[in-house]
């Protein structure tokens, strides 16, 4: 296996997370199917994003800094568990949330408050907008002798990146320990980290395997995804991916965080099959999109196919399935 030097992690979930081979549903669909239970990554309810912050947080320590701002959906998994990893480090979070969504005391807006997060809502359809009331916060900040660490949506830098890079290594230290070939690596897409470090991280440890982001929003993902992992790989020191590893597919249904009628039933079919919890805004519309790709043949060549469970169970408690 390559080796590379990664930047300096800060420890926060329980790694490396269960890989589990799904038997009721391999058999049921006739495929090899695996699933890595980043849902278990011991914080909160576990979820991609604290790969990502095991980096980022890093680096805000680092520079001294004794607050982290981030963004997202009112009902951000992101922001909630930058407010849990933040807690644990002792920095204080400040959530600037799109006054959009589920906004009432529900699902992860239950948790920001528990994690000791201050929440601001922003009203407001862009992003752009909220970047620079974060900018104007951390200067306000500073005038009172603190120090902001900003981070972007979904946590999804360059930096944020290299979570999921690192991650593909310790997939593939698994698999082989468990004597199979992961040939398609599958996840959820919202902000493109995630994709896009598995898309680098399978180029240098399983480069055989191709990367399917299933995206849950509506964006130029493709081009995210490959300029994200280029400047990752810049961090790195190594070359950037090659393109015709990464397959971009878009299942966002009726739109982002609006529940899918279609999804419904194999949200439940896994819960009942395997007992295990995807939600209706991120992993169920990827898992879905998953069957259907399957179902047309998308992953007949190469070896086992892999999903990515990518965490966002609190959404569960947030609003109904369709
Ligand atoms: C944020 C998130 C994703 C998407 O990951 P990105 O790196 O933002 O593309 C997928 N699943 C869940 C549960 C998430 O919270």
């Amino acid at each position: 296996m390559q080796t590379l030097t990664f930047p300096p992690r800060q420890s926060l979930g329980l790694y490396p997370t269960p890989l589990q081979h799904l038997d009721t549903i391999s058999a049921r669909y006739g495929r090899d199917i695996w699933i890595k239970r980043d849902d278990l990554c011991g914080v909160a309810l576990g979820g991609n994003k604290v790969r990502k912050l095991e980096f980022l947080l890093a680096q805000a320590k680092a520079q001294g800094c004794d607050t982290v701002i981030t963004t997202g959906g009112a009902q951000s998994n992101h922001a909630m568990l930058t407010a849990a990893c933040a807690a644990r480090l002792g920095m204080q979070a400040i959530l600037l949330l799109k006054a959009r969504g589920v906004m009432e005391r529900r699902g992860n807006l239950v948790l920001d408050d528990l994690y000791g997060a201050r929440v601001r809502f922003v009203d407001t359809d862009s992003y752009d907008d909220i970047h620079a009331q974060a900018q104007q916060l951390s200067l306000d900040l500073e005038k009172q002798g603190h120090r902001a660490f900003w981070i972007p949506l979904g946590g999804s830098t360059p930096l944020g990146t290299l979570g999921y890079a690192e991650g593909v290594r310790e997939l593939a230290e698994q698999a082989q320990a468990l004597g199979f070939r992961p040939g398609h690596l599958v996840c959820a897409t919202g902000s493109g980290g995630t994709a896009a470090g598995l898309f680098l991280g399978a180029s240098r440890f399983l480069p055989e395997a191709q990367v399917h982001a299933v995206c849950v929003d509506h964006g130029p993902f493709r081009q995210i995804t490959l300029d994200l992992a280029a400047q990752a790989s810049d961090l790195l020191g190594c070359p950037a991916p090659d393109p015709a590893a990464l397959t971009v597919e878009s299942h966002v249904g009726p739109g982002y965080a609006v529940s899918a009628p279609e999804d419904s039933p194999r949200i439940r079919e896994l819960a009942q099959a395997e007992g295990i919890l995807l939600d209706p805004v991120y992993t169920g519309k990827a898992w879905s999109g998953m069957l259907d790709l399957l179902e047309q043949g998308a992953f007949d060549d190469r070896g086992d196919l892999v999903f990515f469970h990518t965490g966002g169970a609190a959404a569960l408690f947030a609003m109904d399935l369709a």
